[in-house]
């Protein structure tokens, strides 16, 4: 180890993100500084990623820089905030230079993106973990949560399903692809764009809201066990990128992936039929595909009028193989 924890601070974090003005003080104190705008709510998260559980040991360091830094601003865009600093709790195993400049450009990249400042964090050696906390702010009483959805509401979700776990299988050789479909399955693994501006956009129109880490039925269940509710889809109406809908279509034992498949850093939302108008026009004005897949019942369960017209409860442990027949 020539490069010390101080060496590896100065070169690859301290001017690594564009400066802010509510950071008095950040990197090389004890503790950073700093001066929330009057009148806004402080929002904060936090999220860990150890190598080979998180992501596979064989993803590349700008890779896990962004997504580090993405799955935490996707718990922001969840909440309807504006993300304005983050701090990283880095442990290495070794103090490879190329890993470190590589892995830094990646989270600089997305934070410079958002205008977020890197105003401190930890450097120590150990298997490779990495921790983001992000903090951003929200006008009071504004922030998305996951209680609220009623019966009757709209269920929706941006983007497309399922995406990332198939990027995972073909990266771990699992499945094969033509090689445009692998590159674009593996960016939606490996770099996901949170949905910041969708989330802003969304208070005062959605009734609850969820980023989907987990999979769709995870995720939604967490909506409906909030809401005291459950839900009813349609699975002809879940949004597919074209290199999954060819992937499902040779090997149909996929098609559980739009709904049990995690990674994908979407939002999924509730809202009163009324808003749907307002909320299809979110489409072209931000440029972020949104689908309605189902709606919000009062009965609890989650169920999913699947593809042979049969209606099957696919929320729980029950839920096997999408095309098993029975
Ligand atoms: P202390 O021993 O007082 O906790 P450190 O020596 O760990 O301080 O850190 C020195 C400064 O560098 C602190 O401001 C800390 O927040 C910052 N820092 C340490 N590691 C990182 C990192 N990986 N990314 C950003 N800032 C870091
Ligand atoms: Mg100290």
């Amino acid at each position: 180890m020539s490069l010390s924890e101080f060496d590896i601070i100065a070169r690859y974090f301290a001017q690594a993100t564009p400066g802010r003005e509510d950071v008095v003080l950040g990197i090389g104190d004890d503790a950073a500084v700093i001066e929330p705008p009057a009148g806004q709510q402080l929002v904060v998260a936090i999220d860990t990623l150890v190598a080979g559980v998180h992501f596979p040991l064989d993803t590349e360091p700008y890779d896990i820089g962004w997504k580090a830094l993405a799955v935490n601003l996707s718990d922001l865009a969840a909440m309807g905030a504006e993300p304005a600093w983050l701090t990283l709790a880095l442990t290495l195993e070794h103090n490879d230079e190329d890993w470190l400049a590589a892995f830094s450009r990646g989270l600089a990249d997305l934070a410079g993106q958002y205008g977020l400042q890197l105003v401190g964090g930890d450097t120590t050696r150990g298997p490779l973990t990495i921790t983001v906390q992000v903090a951003g702010y929200l006008p009071p009483g504004q922030a998305l949560t996951r209680q609220g959805a009623a019966p009757g509401d709209e269920i929706w979700v941006s983007g497309t399903l399922g995406d990332a776990a198939l990027g995972l299988r073909l990266m771990q050789g699992e499945l094969d692809a033509s090689s445009s479909a692998s590159e674009e399955l593996c960016r939606r693994l490996n770099r996901p764009q949170p949905r910041l501006a969708l989330g802003r956009a969304l208070r005062g129109m959605a009734s609850s809201c969820i980023d989907i880490s987990d999979g769709l039925l995870a995720d939604l269940g967490h909506l409906c066990a909030a809401a005291d509710c459950g839900a009813g889809l349609q699975y002809a109406d879940l949004p597919l990128s074209s290199a999954a809908r060819q992937l499902i279509a040779t090997d149909p034992g996929l098609g559980e992936l739009p709904l049990i498949g995690g990674d994908d850093y979407e939002l999924c939302f509730t809202a009163p039929a009324s808003q749907h108008a307002a909320i299809r026009s979110l489409v072209t004005q931000l440029d972020c595909p949104l689908t309605c897949i189902g709606q919000i019942e009062s009965e609890h369960g989650i169920r999913c009028q699947e593809q042979d017209g049969r209606t099957r409860n696919v929320s729980g442990h029950g839920y096997r193989h999408f095309n098993e027949s029975n």
